[in-house]
């Protein structure tokens, strides 16, 4: 088969590059000619585990290759995958569907033998039909069909969700099209990974309601630890004890910092928006979006009392700033609420993170950016650990609290155990809905 994968961004990427894998011919499209210069000369613009190598491997076997030319890409594809960015609309929280209503114009005018034009950017309700028609318009004779074909991929570890997903939903208006995407898709249908299809109104509201579901769990249990905290209970245990119920199930049951990153904070801000434009509010969806806020607050309250109620002139080391380890994006992290905050209160802040200092340089004006986590705590006031990155999971924790002015610690994640804090000679440990000190 042959595909164009219009946007080369994190979904656009990892699934040009995984449809390559399967033995289709791919062509990524971007409109940045930098990143078609990255990827031609073999860098990936994004970190993200394995991609570069998949990459090389199946560019070197001549299936996958990269252009800013758009027509050139889409005039021989049997399918055009539109993976390009729904960033929240300023101003009103909807998606803003401007690059893919670009996309499909511009793809619109370069098509020729029957094509299926595949949304797989997450799009509020009716964005396919509206693509349709702009195609239609665009191009009266065009031979083709749109698809929903939502991605529902992870940062981090997105290769393996592309390669072992937990479903795939593909929304169709004819068979014409459902036998095309089963094309695309053969190798999983094969190995019987299970396939959702439906119409492309469902297909596109999958999307939005996984989410939201996901980012409620999450931010369910992180309610239960503000209050665990207020009751002496531990959250951790709670999280084991509802867990192992298998109709709670044990995933996103970690309590945190708040979620954030490209998905849960935009999609959940849309389809509050979508409820609201159809009169029926999603006051789940509503409240989680506001709960989510006061608990990324709540941890700029939390640095507080661990600096004894003001961190005006105290050196702050912060581990990690990414949403999630294992990813370099910065999208709505937890870090751009929290950094400032601190820096705004007076506070020296020191940063640390493997993969963010190339987005987080811009996003995080004045902090100190270190090699490691020991640097960062040299002579610091508090240290924060913010990401959970596998370097930060197992810190030395005596050698920390040496080097530090005041041996403090934040763990935002719930990696250490409260004994050996203490034990390595910190005085005062804030944590998560469980016991500090
Ligand atoms: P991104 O911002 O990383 O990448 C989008 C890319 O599209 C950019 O490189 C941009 O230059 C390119 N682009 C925009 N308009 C173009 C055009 N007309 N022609 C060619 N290229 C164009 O975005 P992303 O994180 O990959 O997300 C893409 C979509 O997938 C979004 O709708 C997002 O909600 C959804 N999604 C993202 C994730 C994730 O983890 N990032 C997971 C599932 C779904």
């Amino acid at each position: 088969m042959k595909i164009a994968m219009i946007g080369t961004g994190y979904v656009g990427l990892v699934s040009g590059v995984c449809f390559s894998d399967f033995g289709h011919e791919v062509v990524c499209v971007d409109k940045d000619p930098g990143k078609i210069s990255m990827l031609e000369a073999g860098n990936i613009p994004i970190y993200e585990p394995g991609l570069e190598d998949l990459m090389a491997k199946n560019v070197a076997a001549g299936r996958l290759s990269f252009t800013g030319d758009l027509a050139n890409a889409v005039g021989d594809a049997d399918a055009v995958f539109i993976a390009v960015g729904t960033p929240t609309r300023r101003g009103d929280g909807h998606a803003d569907l401007t690059y893919v209503y670009a996309a499909a114009e511009e793809i619109a005018g370069a098509l020729q033998d029957y094509t299926v034009v595949v949304t797989k950017s997450t799009v509020p309700l009716g964005t396919n039909r509206q693509v349709k028609q702009i195609i239609r318009k665009t191009n009266p004779d065009a031979d083709f069909d749109v698809a929903s074909n939502p991605e529902f991929l992870r940062e981090g570890a997105a290769i393996d969700d592309f390669m072992r997903p937990d479903r795939v939903v593909v929304g169709v208006q004819s068979d014409r099209a459902e036998d095309v995407m089963a094309d695309v898709y053969r190798p999983l249908f094969l190995r019987d990974f299970p396939v959702v299809v439906t119409d492309l109104e469902s297909a596109e509201m999958i999307k939005y309601a996984a989410n939201a579901f996901l980012a409620t769990k999450i931010t369910f249990i992180n309610e239960i630890a503000a209050l665990c905290e207020k009751v002496g209970a531990d959250v951790k245990q709670v999280s084991k004890g509802i867990g192992l119920d298998g109709r709670i199930g044990n995933k996103f049951l970690h309590a945190g910092p708040g979620y954030g990153g490209s998905c849960f904070p935009k999609d959940t801000k849309a389809l509050a928006r979508i409820g609201q434009e159809h009169a029926m509010p999603m006051q789940i969806t509503e409240a989680v979006i506001k709960v989510n806020e006061e608990i990324k607050r709540r941890m700029i309250d939390k640095v507080m009392d661990l600096c004894d109620g003001s961190v005006n002139g105290k050196t702050i080391a912060i581990l990690g700033v990414t949403f999630k380890p294992n990813t370099d994006d910065m999208r709505d992290a937890p870090s751009l609420t929290i950094v400032p905050a601190l820096v705004g209160g007076g506070a020296k802040v020191r940063v640390v993170d493997p993969q963010g200092k190339h987005e987080g340089t811009k996003l995080l004006p004045g902090v100190n950016w270190c090699d490691d986590a020991y640097k960062a705590a040299q002579n610091a006031d508090a240290l924060v650990l913010l990401t959970e990155w596998n370097e930060f999971r197992a810190l030395d924790l005596k050698r920390l609290a040496k080097r530090m002015a005041q041996p403090r610690m934040a763990d935002l994640r719930n990696i250490y155990s409260t004994k050996d804090v203490k034990n390595a000679g910190f005085t005062h440990f804030a944590t998560i809905g469980r016991e500090g000190f």
